[in-house]
């Protein structure tokens, strides 16, 4: 049984008051990892230890050149020890080994990324009225508190660890209560590196009390959340005291708009990409699939055919192309949106079950799931499930295609399916969503920005914008005729 401790000022550490929380292999249900499960109080210690770390200038003193050499060395060891890290992830979260794979891979190329990124030229500056030189430089945004949900464990964590290091920053981080294994992991790496102590900091826990104290505590001066729409609210709440700086990635409803003139079996391939992927439980899943009236009934019939063949089975075995959901927990919540899917009055063409046989039974694993026949109001529609399941939406022409592709209070993502060109741009730049594709779906970039429209979240993670999400932005002018301004007369 591996026991996990929590990083505090460059020690492990078991929680204050010994509790711990079982971690489970959702392909299994059998408990794989012991974990601290940290307390307020935990939280606290580690603000107070990243608070002096910062104010000591222990790490944004550090040359960025240095810092880049220790980020570089961290994604090194990120693949060096890859395969590690992916048998774990797979365990720990249910993902199938190439998604793992794909996962850990990135990591190291995002911490190679900011590496890179911190050393290029930065600031401007700007030609004013006086005898003045103005500019501006970047600085780090001081102790920030990163929160991340369990879907990618170590990639959403990397997404937010690397540039606020970068950057000069000292971290809390707390990884998803579910799946913190790969965390650990990626501190051991960090210490190994040889980041001061003090400087990241990961404490375990649940969101209401781990979570909740880094969104409220005066020492955090930045709070980066991943997670649901709900909670980011109310980390908005928490975190308003201090007024403290805010980035929220959240949830989505987004959809993928295959006209009748797009590459038939690419955007069928991509449609089933778009949803199962990573079980369906991605921010960014294209999880309203829209098509074009004419071509509906011939692409429904496709989808289904293709997708009662995804192989699902546990994580570890290379077979697999879909695992198991996260949890017991989060099973129960998709199996549910299911029920309300039929009882709307949606018809179920594909899936709708957990699979209980072929020595699958103790995992958490639902079929692929497509529902046709759907109308804007139901909740299969407009709600975040999170899982497989697909709701199929028809549409007449372009201007319906738009219309019910933002008829949700989401932003996050979207796809547009067609060969014409300037109907693709017409429609993308009607999306009210912050992420995009034309003729895929998913595909990523460290080096794009990464984010969305209305209740998807506020700020951009990745790319630049991701790395000035955790700086603050200082204006500084320079006299260069030194001599009294005669404001005052005496
Ligand atoms: P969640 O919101 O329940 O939890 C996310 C994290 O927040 C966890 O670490 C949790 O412990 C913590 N948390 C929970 N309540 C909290 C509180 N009151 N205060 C502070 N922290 C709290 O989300 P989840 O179920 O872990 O993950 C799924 C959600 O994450 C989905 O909605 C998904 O869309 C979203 N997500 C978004 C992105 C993106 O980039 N936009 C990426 C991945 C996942």
């Amino acid at each position: 049984m591996i026991n996990l401790k929590m990083y505090i000022a460059g020690e492990w550490v078991e929680a204050e008051n010994g509790e711990k929380r079982e971690i489970v292999n959702p392909a299994t249900g059998e408990v794989i990892a012991l974990a601290a499960e940290g307390t307020v109080g935990d939280a606290k210690r580690a603000i107070q230890v990243a608070r002096e770390a910062f104010d000591s200038g222990i790490w944004s003193d550090v040359p960025a050149v240095e810092r880049a050499r220790l980020l570089f060395r961290v994604a090194d060891m990120i693949e060096e020890r890859a395969e590690e890290l992916i048998a774990l992830e797979t365990q720990d979260n249910g993902k199938p080994l190439r998604e793992s794979g794909f996962d850990i891979a990135d990591a190291a190329a995002c911490f190679r990324y900011y590496a890179g990124l911190v050393t290029k030229p930065d600031g401007q500056t700007y030609p004013v009225a006086d005898a003045v030189q103005a500019m501006v430089v970047r600085e780090p945004v001081g102790v920030c508190g990163l929160i991340v949900p369990w879907n990618y464990p170590m990639l959403m964590g990397v997404w937010k660890i690397a540039p606020a290091l970068a950057a000069g920053n000292t971290i809390v981080f707390k990884p998803s209560e579910v799946t913190p294994v790969t965390a650990i992991k990626l501190f051991e790496i960090l210490e190994e590196a040889g980041l001061p102590k003090g400087v990241a900091n990961m404490v375990m826990g649940t969101g209401p009390v781990v979570g909740h104290e880094l969104a409220a505590s005066d020492l955090v001066d930045k709070v980066s959340f991943t997670g649901g729409t709900v909670t980011g609210r109310s980390i908005m709440t928490a975190a308003a005291g201090n007024l403290k700086k805010i980035s929220l990635e959240l949830g989505g409803k987004s959809p993928n708009i295959v006209f009748a003139d797009a590459d038939f079996e690419t955007a069928v391939d991509y449609a089933l990409f778009g949803i199962f992927a990573n079980q369906g439980q991605v921010c960014s899943a294209g999880s309203r699939l829209l098509l074009e009236d004419s071509i509906h009934d011939r692409f429904v019939e496709k989808l289904v055919e293709r997708a009662q063949k995804i192989r699902v089975g546990a994580g570890d075995d290379p077979r697999t192309e879909m695992g198991p959901l996260v949890s017991q927990a989060h099973m129960e919540k998709v199996l549910r949106y299911i029920e309300y899917g039929k009882e709307e009055g949606a018809k179920l063409v594909c899936g709708g079950r957990r699979i209980t046989e072929n020595g699958l039974e103790k995992g958490y694993f639902v079929e692929p799931t497509i529902f046709i026949d759907t109308t804007p109001e139901m909740r299969i529609v407009q709600e975040e499930i999170f899982g497989p399941v697909l709701a199929v939406q028809r549409f007449q022409d372009e201007a319906d295609a738009i219309r019910l592709a933002n008829d949700t209070v989401y932003g996050l993502a979207g796809g547009v399916f067609t060969q014409d060109g300037a109907k693709a741009m017409r429609v993308i730049r009607k999306l009210r969503a912050g992420i995009t594709w034309i003729n895929c779906y998913h595909p990523t970039y460290n080096e794009a920005p990464w984010g969305g429209y209305k209740q998807s979240g506020i700020g951009r993670g990745l790319g630049t914008f991701g790395f000035d999400e955790f700086t603050e932005v200082k204006q500084i002018n320079i006299n260069m005729q030194v001599q009294p301004s005669g404001w005052f007369e005496n």
